[in-house]
């Protein structure tokens, strides 16, 4: 008996229930992102780095060394409202235990192994943290006023090895630790002096973070979230929920997580419409295929009119940029508060893609755009110093990769 092909075949696989989707695999990532854990916050000498602990853990071992549960709002003041690295700077705490936090205590930054300035102002910052890893960190200005957004690696290197980008050629070399991801961002802050932190709407240049740099943020969850509620305390740097946005190529079971723990807005690395093409450009799409991912976005807590989705759609000449793909594209997304960021390509040394014409970007974006969604066209930034969209990469590489007993997740 042969088959007889359907009349019409969906380019976008069935999805999966959601329930199938989230604890068992959750469970399975969070296990996963132990094996790629960044080293020990105890440096040789036997002190210990305090930026990145949680204000729980920061009280537990001041209690340790005999001290009141209410140093613990003092030092948090230091280090992340004025940013003060030096304990003999921070004056309302008497000389002595001045003394004593120092002998047993650092608060630091990660090394700027080199900093680059664009011609267009963006700055590129290679940090080096205290293993020799490193990883980049890039500072975007607004064009139009005094203000701009950070864009943080979450680990060295990444799994995935989506085919477009430049960081997926270098492997993962590791998860980057709470420390090291506040540190990127308390670090670009010292090179702008933007300390002490400003009070409320006070404008400042380091005004919004993207989790947009090398790595998934969501195959290192646990240390992003710590990082995030760290910089969204109050008290401390004090950034709002909405100026932070992660950006996911589609780690579906933890984007429930998210958007409940952090309720941080999302993007989505999406760059194609259809199932046998997205497995391609982003191999993450074989385990949680475009169905899927769009439903997740459909539930997704901290969505609204006011905080859209944002879909990212990187523009490949002849790829992904036709106008059938454009009118898909709004098919898929109808109904969820949206706009869509479309990338022009920015191409790095060894890679196999083009950018769109600028014809075909404004077809493209003028179908969105009729449909009702938001559709800018980012425009590169930071090309000549390789910082753009999908251009970041390192020389750092895993030392020995470990015997593991399942294989690395995503590609
Ligand atoms: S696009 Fe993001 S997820 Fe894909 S390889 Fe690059 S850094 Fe990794």
């Amino acid at each position: 008996m042969s088959a007889v092909p359907p009349p019409y075949a969906s380019p976008v696989r069935e999805a999966a229930s959601a329930a199938a989707l989230t604890d068992d695999e959750r469970s399975r990532i969070l296990a996963k992102s132990a094996q790629f854990a960044p080293p020990s916050a105890v440096l040789p000498d036997g002190r210990r780095e305090l930026v990145g602990l949680s204000r729980e853990e920061l009280t537990e071992i001041l209690l340790e060394i005999g001290e009141k549960p209410f140093r613990t709002k003092q030092l948090w003041h230091w280090i992340y409202h004025q940013g003060v690295t030096d304990f003999s700077r921070m004056s309302s705490i008497a000389k002595p235990l001045q003394e004593k936090l120092a002998e047993r205590f650092v608060v630091s930054r990660p090394q700027a192994a080199t900093v680059q300035t664009s011609s267009d102002e963006t700055r590129k910052f290679l940090f080096r943290f205290r293993d020799g890893q490193e990883a980049e960190t890039v500072y975007i200005p607004d064009r139009r006023e005094d203000r701009g957004a950070v864009c943080i690696s979450s680990q060295v290197g990444c799994t995935l090895s989506c085919t477009f980008c430049h960081t997926g050629t270098q492997g993962l070399v590791r998860n980057l630790g709470a420390a090291e991801i506040v540190g990127q961002f308390m670090a670009a802050r010292d090179s702008y002096g933007e300390w002490p932190s400003p009070k409320g709407e006070t404008p400042r240049l380091l005004s919004t973070i993207v989790l947009m740099g090398m790595g998934e943020p969501l195959y290192n969850y646990e240390n992003i979230a710590k990082a995030m509620k760290i910089i969204m305390d109050g008290e401390g740097i004090g950034l709002s929920r909405r100026r932070i946005t992660l950006s996911t190529s589609g780690v579906i079971p933890m984007m429930d997580q998210c958007g409940d723990e952090l309720g941080i807005n999302l993007a989505i690395s999406l760059h194609a419409v259809r199932d046998d093409l997205r497995d391609e450009l982003v191999p993450l799409n074989r385990k949680y295929p475009i169905a899927d991912l769009i439903a997740a976005c459909r539930r997704y807590p901290a969505a609204s009119n006011a905080r859209r989705i944002t879909f990212e759609y990187i523009m490949l000449r002849g790829v992904n940029d036709s106008e059938a793909d454009a009118r898909e594209l709004v098919r898929l997304i109808a109904g969820i508060p949206a706009k869509v960021n479309l990338i022009p390509f920015n191409p790095w040394p060894g890679s196999r893609f083009q950018p769109s014409t600028r014809e075909q970007l404004d077809r493209f974006a003028n179908i969105v755009m009729d449909a009702g969604f938001a559709s800018p066209i980012r425009m590169p930034r930071g090309r000549d110093i390789l910082a753009a969209c999908g251009q970041l990469r390192t020389e750092s590489q895993r030392a020995r990769r470990q015997p593991s007993p399942t294989a690395v997740e995503g590609a």
